[in-house]
């Protein structure tokens, strides 16, 4: 396992630890403030709600912490995105067995409320078997991300992929998720550029090519909307153009949330009300005709759904 300090200066470590991640080599787990939630209050993420993961066995990581080819202005890490992926990097297995005894280390302070949680609870929080590969950076940049996704799943995991489909080439050959993210903020290139800032010259391109490609990926596929109000609440035709093209089986149109280090960047004001998210997720669908199926006002994220019934992730 390589040592974090041979891909990031001390003050780029000094930042992350001061915001619990656990770090090792271009790696990363985070407690989710959902996970913490689901065993302490009870009160799972809205995922467990739609599609039945288990907020409090959720593994929130990242092999690529830092590197990224866009800089969107809604994202709540800090912007210090390296773009190149360094030569020298770690194999899946050995990231999975440290991000589990990493999650461990993170779990530790619950012990003490047992009684609230329950021993049975507990214990399966210290086993996770769902995996958010979210948490930061854009995890197609990490070459042997297909072998993750299968060891994962060789350990019993679900797996969702959240990427920014910049990376067409690496999504069509790669070991498919349970559950396949990809961000669309917006609906044309103007917008794009202003919201996304990509550093790939062609990034438009690019992220319609995945758009096309989606329908051949066979797995649960799902456009993410990050709805940032002033920014990109608008045009919801040319929204629902490129989501046909992608033809996913969900559309979570999600409100930007004012954290981070995004507040340097944009304002409260820029962040929707519950009741907003959901007039621009109905515009939206006017155009594309999906099942209005789910909804959650503490996250602010409303779920369109190709069918209607049972979405939950059938567990083997
Ligand atoms: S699925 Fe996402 S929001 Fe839910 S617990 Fe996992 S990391 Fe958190």
């Amino acid at each position: 396992m390589h040592n974090a300090s041979e891909y990031f200066n001390s003050e780029l470590l000094a930042m992350f630890r001061r915001q619990q991640y656990k770090l090792f080599g271009h790696s990363a787990v985070k407690l989710c403030h959902w996970t913490k939630s689901a065993l302490y209050r009870n009160k799972p993420c809205y995922k467990q709600q739609f599609y039945g993961i288990q907020s409090h066995r959720c593994l929130q990581m990242t092999p690529a912490i830092s590197f990224c080819d866009q800089n969107c202005v809604f994202c709540w890490r800090p912007l210090t995105t390296l773009s190149k992926f360094p030569k020298q990097f770690d194999e899946p297995a050995e990231i999975i067995d440290e991000a589990i005894k990493q999650q461990r280390v993170l779990l530790s302070g619950y012990g003490e409320f047992k009684e609230k949680i329950g021993e049975k609870k507990l214990e399966e929080a210290r086993n996770p078997n769902q995996a958010a590969i979210s948490l930061s950076g854009e995890p197609t940049l990490y070459p042997k991300i297909s072998g993750l996704i299968e060891e994962f799943h060789k350990r019993k995991f679900t797996t969702f992929l959240v990427s920014n489909g910049m990376h067409p080439e690496v999504l069509e050959k790669i070991s498919l998720p349970t559950q396949l993210y990809i961000s669309l903020e917006s609906p044309n290139e103007s917008v794009h550029k202003k919201i996304n800032a990509p550093l790939l010259k062609d990034s438009w391109k690019r992220l319609n090519k995945t758009l096309g490609r989606l329908p051949l990926l066979k797995t649960r596929k799902a456009i993410r909307i990050t709805a940032v109000k002033g920014l990109n609440m608008s045009n919801e035709g040319d929204f629902a153009a490129l989501i046909e093209k992608a033809q996913p089986d969900f559309v979570e149109v999600k409100s930007y949330m004012f954290v981070g280090y995004s507040r340097q960047r944009l304002n409260i004001g820029n962040m929707p009300s519950h009741e907003e998210v959901r007039a621009f997720a109905e515009k939206i669908n006017k155009h594309l005709g999906y099942h209005l199926s789910d909804e959650s006002k503490p996250s602010r994220v409303v779920l369109l759904s190709r069918k209607k019934g049972n979405l939950k992730i059938k567990k083997d």
